[in-house]
């Protein structure tokens, strides 16, 4: 089948599923086209269905692959049921620090440990992370703990060093339209944490993720932390909450939401958290820190430990009304 496309000078590209394994052309095709290509492949053995996908991004679209895509970081599966939670400090600062974070957040049922090692700082004087040194510790410190690990990268020319370090690439907020970016995080073939741009809209965001489908990687995590606030008083962004079940029904691809950059003040990231729980994510993604008021970024919106176990308790709780698993808390 893929070669018929190809022969029509078309890019077939592959997308397997649970039991079939969807196949789209995602070139530019014109009306006649579209129709003589889809009769012939309708006649071909093994094929259940041709869809044309109305949605300008055809790869994320559910149209085109309407089983929910399940994301996997070794045995844990983002996307499923059961819920995912990333926890761990705003930048990895130092062993002590990244580690007791790491033995912290896992205690309290956190599958996978954030912690950045290239920091995208809005100063050049702020702390830029210890970018390699980072990279090392995160690396060990995973490996140590038995924690997945996910860590951003900012520039496509880091993507082989960071895949080699860490089970999953954030991408962050101000290089969701860094389109070279995605595209060397596409090639990777690693799981990519895509965070939504604060001024991007839901179609920009999942045209940022088609960057990546297209290049045939569909191991995509799309991540809500907050747009742009009508006024910034008291939270540094506004928590989209609504973004979550309109991803949820547009796309395949899993969603987790950052409560922590979408409030900006640890007092305020529980309730987002749970919001984000109940409105159907498939997990969050929470900055937390051995001691918030000594951390070198985002302390002030960084949760404790204590106040992070806490948390993990009351998801537990919300994701049991609305029939998901936290399975930290059946063990734990
Ligand atoms: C982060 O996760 O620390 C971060 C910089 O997030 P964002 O890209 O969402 O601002
Ligand atoms: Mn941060």
């Amino acid at each position: 089948m893929s070669n018929l496309i190809a022969d029509r000078g078309l890019r077939p590209l592959e997308l397997p599923g649970g039991d079939h394994t969807a196949i789209g052309v995602a070139s530019a095709i014109s009306p006649d086209e579209r129709e003589s290509l889809a009769d012939l492949l309708r006649a071909l053995p093994g094929v259940s269905n041709v869809v044309h996908v109305s949605r300008p991004y055809k790869l994320a679209s559910r149209e085109f692959h309407a089983a929910s895509t399940l994301v996997r970081l070794g045995d844990i599966v983002i996307g499923g049921n059961a819920l995912t939670v990333m926890a761990g400090p705003c930048a990895i600062e130092s062993r002590d620090q990244l580690l007791e974070a790491a033995h912290a957040v896992k205690a309290s049922g956190a599958a996978v440990l954030r912690g950045g090692a290239f920091k995208p700082r809005t100063s050049p004087y702020s702390f830029q992370g210890l970018q390699k040194d980072g990279l090392k510790l995160l690396r060990d410190i995973g490996r140590e703990t038995g924690l997945a690990t996910v860590t951003e990268v900012i520039d496509p020319h880091d993507v082989d060093l960071v895949a080699a370090h860490a089970d999953m690439l954030q991408i962050g907020a101000r290089n969701m339209q860094n389109y070279s970016l995605l595209v060397a995080a596409g090639r990777s073939r690693k799981p990519v944490l895509l965070k939504r741009g604060p001024s991007a809209t839901i179609d920009e965001f999942l045209f940022a993720a088609e960057y990546i489908l297209h290049e045939g990687n569909d191991q995509i995590v799309l991540c809500e932390r907050g747009v742009l606030p009508l006024d910034r008083t008291y939270t540094r962004n506004t928590l989209d909450v609504s973004a979550v079940p309109v991803l949820k029904e547009i796309t395949h691809l899993p969603v987790i939401v950052d409560p922590s950059h979408a409030t900006g003040h640890a007092h305020y990231v529980p309730a987002a958290a749970l919001a984000a729980i109940a409105a159907g994510a498939d997990g969050l993604i929470v900055e937390v820190h051995p001691d918030p008021r000594h951390a070198l970024s985002d302390g002030q919106q960084s949760l404790t430990p204590a106040a992070f176990d806490a948390l993990m308790d009351a998801v537990a709780r919300v994701a049991d009304a609305v029939d998901r698993r936290a399975d930290w808390a059946a063990t734990g």
